[in-house]
């Protein structure tokens, strides 16, 4: 258990970091930071909006213009980045306990998962950037065609709530990397993290102005980010009704690049001839309750066919126990708290509208440890799920599981892909010809066969249809944050 001594020895800053220097908002409205752990008031948060905007985003553009980053070698860039993943893991205690206490999430996988991932992305875009090569394209002999990446600009970066390092690393390592400078708005319900990421992104040699952090609302402070004229790029993360909002302003404003990760209804598909059950059964469960189940890519509708059906739930109800919710700052603890009061009592809502619609609640359904003043909510398992009900069809965002049926893979590819969302799916059969034929089926980013946790930061992240526009993570990540610009060079040849 993490003492009360190590939690009062944090010392949280909600000032907004801007320019290299943490101020409060221009207005000095905070707002208040509350634990979902258990209720407690952590610290008042700046509460910033179009003035520190305006500031934040004025300093990333004078960094950017007199080239005090993106000027340097790409091997200094680099080295610089390395440092500030190293800076993560050097405070990596102190980082993944304001995680938990910001946001619930058990304190362990705050350590081992957020911070180590956060950390390893940013090393992973500094060691490319010195690696990359520029084109020449294969013209005619009369002319030489350099097809070269520059940085973009100023990077406007908003983030959600459920991984905030990580989300956030996806999108400033690379856009840091490139050269760009960066605006980051994390979420209100988890704004700590960021602006610390930020202190030790200095610490770390990143210039004054290059990284800076506006903690607020999203209509007051994210809205202006997106419809700033001055940014270049807008890369969100977070539902996809903001989604849609955020290409509208982008478009109102001045066409600025955006790029959008959303929200996901991924289906895991279990055929009977599933090569290995226990480890389908452990990946289903282990997946959809991590995290407290809020995952963009949760697989949160399990299809089992029929033949295996209950064999699989049988399993599957064994596992259930060892989810239990408790107290996220005990290292032991698997499942932590949900964000907040609103999250817990939308997921709660879910959870009625389950059972009204005539799905058979098989675990769960009661939040949990009341007493302690924080948000928690039992894993929960329905059964009898039709792909029409509104727990088969929207995000819910929380530990709960939809059981549905199929008989053959046409059926189920059929119900797989009647989804407005397309993140990631997964395939669970001996069979080779039936593994790849549903993968190319499926509409969806990622699929995963005979497992589900795999993850890496070499492979892209993002989804088809409405889960969102462009992708996170690989080599891939620098589109978004690159122009491509072609210069034509003429040469008449003397021999
Ligand atoms: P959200 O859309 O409510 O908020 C995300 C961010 O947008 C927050 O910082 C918020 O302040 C800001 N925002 C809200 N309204 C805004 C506005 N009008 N203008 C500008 N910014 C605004 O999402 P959330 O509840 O924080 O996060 C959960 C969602 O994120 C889920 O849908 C989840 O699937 C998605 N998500 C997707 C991925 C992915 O990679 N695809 C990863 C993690 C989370």
């Amino acid at each position: 258990m993490i003492t009360s001594d190590a939690v009062q020895a944090l010392k949280l800053d909600g000032r907004a970091l801007i320019n290299g220097k943490r101020q409060a908002s221009k207005s000095g409205a905070t707002f208040d930071c509350i634990s979902p752990v258990d209720g407690r008031l952590l610290t008042q948060v700046a509460r910033c909006e179009q003035a520190d905007v305006d500031d934040a985003v004025a300093a990333a553009r004078a960094a950017f213009e007199d080239k005090r980053w993106r000027g340097k070698a790409p091997a200094q860039r680099k080295r610089i980045m390395i440092a500030f993943a190293d800076q993560l893991l050097q405070h990596a205690d102190e980082l993944a306990l304001t995680e938990t206490l910001d946001m619930g999430k058990p304190v362990k996988y705050a350590r081992s998962v957020d911070v180590n991932s956060a950390s390893n992305c940013l090393r992973w875009y500094g060691e490319a950037v010195d690696k990359i090569y520029d084109e020449i394209a294969p013209t005619a002999s009369t002319g030489l065609a350099l097809i070269q990446r520059e940085p973009v600009g100023v990077v406007g970066v908003i983030v959600p709530w459920n991984y905030p390092m990580i989300m956030a690393a996806w999108k400033i390592a690379p856009a840091l990397a490139a050269g760009n400078s960066v605006v980051l708005k994390p979420s209100e319900k988890s704004p700590l993290t960021a602006l610390r990421l930020a202190e030790l992104a200095l610490e770390a040699g990143i210039p004054p102005g290059v990284f800076n952090v506006v903690p607020g609302f999203g209509p007051e402070a994210g809205s202006p980010l997106a419809l700033h004229m001055d940014v270049d790029c807008i890369a969100f993360t977070g539902s996809t009704r903001v989604g849609k909002q955020i290409h509208v302003m982008a478009g109102q404003s001045n066409l600025k690049r955006a790029w959008t990760e959303l929200g996901g209804k991924s289906p895991n598909i279990v055929f009977a001839d599933c090569p290995n059950l226990d480890r389908a059964v452990e990946a289903a469960i282990g997946s959809i309750f991590f995290n407290q189940g809020e995952s963009c890519n949760a697989p949160s509708r399990l299809f089992v066919e029929a033949s295996i059906k209950d064999a699989f739930l049988e399993k599957a109800l064994a596992l259930v126990p060892g989810y239990a919710p408790a107290n996220p700052l005990d290292p032991s603890t698997v499942m932590g708290a949900i964000v907040d009061k609103t999250q817990l009592n939308s997921v709660l809502r879910y959870i009625e509208l389950g059972k009204s619609e005539g799905a058979r609640l098989l675990a769960g359904g009661e939040q949990a440890l009341i007493d302690t003043g924080g948000c928690y909510v039992q894993p929960t398992i329905f059964d009898g799920v039709k792909n029409e009900m509104a727990i088969a069809r929207e995000e819910i965002f929380g530990p709960v599981l939809s059981v549905l049926s199929f008989t053959d893979a046409a059926d189920v590819v059929r119900q797989a892909n009647a989804s407005v969302y397309g993140l990631q799916a997964a395939v669970w059969t001996r069979d080779i010809n039936k593994a790849h034929g549903v993968a190319r089926a499926l509409r969806v980013g990622t699929v995963h066969v005979n497992q589900y946790d795999e993850d890496d930061i070499t492979v892209p992240f993002g989804g088809y249809k409405q889960s969102g526009v462009g992708r996170d993570k690989s080599l891939h990540a620098f589109d978004k944050y690159t122009e491509t610009k072609t210069t034509w060079i003429r040469i008449d040849s003397p021999v």
